[in-house]
């Protein structure tokens, strides 16, 4: 039987209600009695890492969660990460990065509903995380409501329905139904697994609308050492206010600043070549688009490059090199 160790992080899965509303207080033993089912699958043992909400999730916990996977890595044949579905997306994509070629798989799932409701995604979504830690790829995937996302393709695309997330710019990899895992696409992983442990979280996230003031994209790129930009359509940057945006960005890109354009488009990504207002950026500084990266992704993938390196060329080529799939645009660095 494999032994599978169960990393628990907190969640709606895990939620009790109280006067203000759900907050994660069960264990992880308390949220497996409902399932017995699961010791027919496999061995489990488990570890309480955190027990938040995962609006509260910071970037110190995506490398405590790397930690324990690491710390335990070779007395498990798989991983099961419970955790809230908020920001579920940005833990599977940080973990992508965090723990590279990963032969054994690593898990994350999570439910809309509590697993006390009567009616629960909690107990599918479980019982399909442990089948998959037994028997599919290697790798970081999430498995909800039946499916398996690649974890640098996964959105949360439904607030509320079982049905939460979405793979973006990618096909699912697998289906689970009835237990039966459907394995459409197999992950290349390593033999060996590659653990890093630092992230630089000096990163912001600027969502344009029209109008937005200057002074904003002003602040953000004062405050962030790396500034990802959602734009509009296939991406380009306002040319009102006199210009004003363009030598913001400029001067930040010359004070070593590394800015990332991506789309708020939420399928087919970035081409700023497509749009003056894009073209002109884009030929005439040196900064990186996102393609067909989610997001999720690159803000991920942002925060460990610059844990590495601030050096521009590195970045640029370490940010266009694919990890776990997460860009397939092939660029000419
Ligand atoms: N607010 C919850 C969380 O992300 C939502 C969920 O788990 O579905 O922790």
């Amino acid at each position: 039987m494999k032994k599978i160790l169960m990393i628990a992080t907190g969640g709606t899965i895990a939620s009790e209600m109280t006067p203000s509303g759900l907050s994660p207080e069960l264990n992880p033993q308390q949220l497996l009695s409902f399932i017995p089912r699961v010791a027919e699958i496999c061995q489990v043992d488990c570890l309480q890492v955190y027990s938040l909400d995962s609006t509260n999730i910071h970037p110190e916990h995506w490398l405590g969660i790397a930690r324990a996977i690491e710390e335990n890595y070779d007395r498990y044949d798989g991983f099961v990460i419970s955790h809230g579905t908020d920001t579920m997306a940005y833990t599977a994509a940080a973990l992508s990065y965090l723990v590279q070629n990963s032969p054994k798989p690593i898990v994350l799932t999570g439910a809309q509903k509590p697993i006390w409701f009567d009616s629960t995604d909690s107990k599918r979504n479980l019982t399909d995380a442990f089948i998959y830690a037994c028997c599919g790829c290697g790798g970081v995937q999430i498995v909800f409501n039946g499916k398996v996302i690649l974890g640098t393709r996964a959105r949360k695309t439904y607030s509320k329905s079982f049905q939460a997330f979405s793979s973006v710019n990618y096909p699912d990899l697998a289906v689970l139904q009835d237990e039966h895992l459907l394995q459409y696409i197999r992950c290349e992983c390593g033999e060996q697994p590659v653990f890093y442990h630092k992230l630089d979280t000096n990163v912001g996230l600027l969502k344009l609308i029209p109008g937005t003031k200057r002074e904003l994209v002003s602040f953000m790129a004062e405050h962030y050492d790396g500034l990802i930009i959602e734009s509009f359509g296939v991406g380009g940057l306002p040319e009102y206010d006199c210009g004003g945006f363009y030598d913001i960005i400029r001067s930040a890109v010359e004070r070593g600043k590394i800015v990332v354009m991506t789309t708020q488009v939420p399928n087919e990504g970035s081409d700023l070549t497509v749009y003056h207002v894009g073209g002109h950026l884009k030929s005439t500084l040196r900064l990186l688009e996102a393609y067909d990266m989610t997001t999720e992704a690159a803000v991920a993938k942002l925060m460990w490059i610059m844990g590495q390196t601030r050096e521009f060329a590195e970045v640029e080529r370490m940010f266009y090199a694919p990890v776990a799939k997460d860009i397939l645009y092939s660029v000419e660095a």
